[in-house]
């Protein structure tokens, strides 16, 4: 799960690491109230679940409460589109206002779990403020790596070789060496996937501070964190995608795609949108309906699919174990029949009650064409496609 920039900050300042003074606003009113009490320059930082934000107006350093105000009232209300976001953008519904710092360095810190080790990574680099994948491209070798130990955690002198390869003056390096170690702790104690600093700054007068923060927090652990949970901000979400995560299913929307894929299990579900590309039919969205959906979020995995204006026609493919295929077919028939479903539907089903589906689905006078399996199912989209013809 995502968080947003201030809610991260909170966390930072609960772990005692060094961030700018700032506070957040809903209306342009309380943005001129905060800056006018902050009583200096101060950036005003669009809220989205996006970095990116500064190349696009999403950062905006102001000399007055008056100027905060104005700036904050054109983001509030507006979506914004940066290279982290769809061409849709994010709506911004609240501010932060914080406190400008003279910036002497911007460096790069972030910690992720590397599947491979198994083990938190911390990566550094003294290229900060720009994006890391850049750096990784072209200077790869300015990114410095330590694992940190599953069961001893982060030891000082790895913290300490990370202050030092950041390269900041001798007066910042207990500082630094103090909130890499604070920094390892947030990502541990509340069950992180990303903590990211980018920029992480050295001030003028040699202070570090975290001046963006980024947070992702572990789905699959945020039951030990209710407090934590409550930070989820589904307007973040795109609408379609909003409605897949209500009904727990694992949604999203790919660009330029034609044909709507409905499957069981995340790794047959990458499998058919490869077969489907290879087929010419490329994937509008990965949607995994999961291993055992009931008829109601099939249902609702339809009318989402159905809802996309891409959509030309839909791909089901199933391999059913507990998911049954009569329950499926059955969800399918109903969703359809309910939102008037003219599209083409291709549908492979092998497993558990895979000829009773397969008999519903053939019964619903729906426009369904049943395949015996995938190589079948692309054969008859490939069709489909050209009886529909012309829209390529
Ligand atoms: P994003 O990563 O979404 O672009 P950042 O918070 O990293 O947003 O801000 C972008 C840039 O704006 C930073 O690299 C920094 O140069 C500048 N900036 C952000 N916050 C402040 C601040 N409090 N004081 C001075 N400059 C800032
Ligand atoms: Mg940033």
């Amino acid at each position: 799960m995502n968080i947003h920039e201030y809610q991260a900050k909170q966390i930072l300042d609960d772990f005692g690491v060094p961030t700018p003074h700032a506070e957040v606003a809903s209306t342009a009113a309380e943005a001129k109230e905060i800056a006018a009490r902050i009583g200096r320059r101060v950036v005003v930082k669009a809220q989205v679940h996006a970095g990116g934000r500064g190349k696009v107006g999403g950062v905006k350093l102001v000399n007055t409460p008056e100027e905060a105000e104005q700036v904050a009232a054109s983001l509030l209300g507006s979506r914004l589109v940066t290279n982290q976001t769809g061409a849709n953008g994010v709506p911004v519904e609240k501010v932060m206002i914080a406190e400008a710092l003279d910036i002497k360095d911007e460096l790069y810190i972030s910690i992720v779990i590397d599947g491979d080790i198994g083990a938190p990574v911390l990566m550094a680099s003294t290229e900060g403020g720009m994006e890391i994948e850049e750096v990784a491209e072209y200077s790869p070798e300015k990114i410095f790596r330590v694992a940190g130990d599953p069961l001893i955690g982060l030891t000082t002198y790895h913290a300490r070789d990370i202050a030092l390869a950041l390269e900041v003056p001798a007066g910042a390096l207990r500082a630094t060496t103090k909130l890499i170690t604070d920094l390892y702790r947030v990502f541990i104690e509340n069950d992180c996937s990303l903590v990211e600093i980018n920029p992480l700054v050295i001030t003028q007068d040699d202070q570090i501070i975290a001046l963006d923060a980024k947070i992702n927090l572990e789905d699959d652990a945020l039951f030990r964190h209710p407090e934590l949970a409550k930070l989820r901000d589904s307007n973040q979400l795109d609408p379609l995608e909003q409605r897949a995560d209500k009904a727990d299913l694992a949604y999203v929307k790919l660009e330029g795609g034609r044909v709507g894929c409905m499957v069981n299990g995340a790794g047959l579900a990458m499998a058919t949108m490869d077969i489907a590309n290879a087929a010419g039919a490329p994937p509008a969205n990965f949607l995994d309906i999961g291993g055992s959906a009931d008829q109601g979020q099939i249902e609702e995995a339809f009318k989402i699919i159905m809802a996309d204006d891409d959509v030309e026609m839909i791909l089901v493919n199933l391999f059913a174990g507990i998911a049954r295929s009569d329950v499926v077919a059955e969800g399918i028939v109903a969703a359809a029949k309910e939102t008037n479903a003219t599209l083409p539907i291709v549908v492979a089903m092998r497993g558990t009650n895979a000829e009773k589906g397969i008999k519903i689905l053939a019964g619903s006078g729906l426009n369904i064409t049943g395949a015996p399996d995938l190589a079948g199912a692309t054969v008859a989209i490939k069709q489909k496609l050209q009886e529909m013809g012309g829209s390529n």
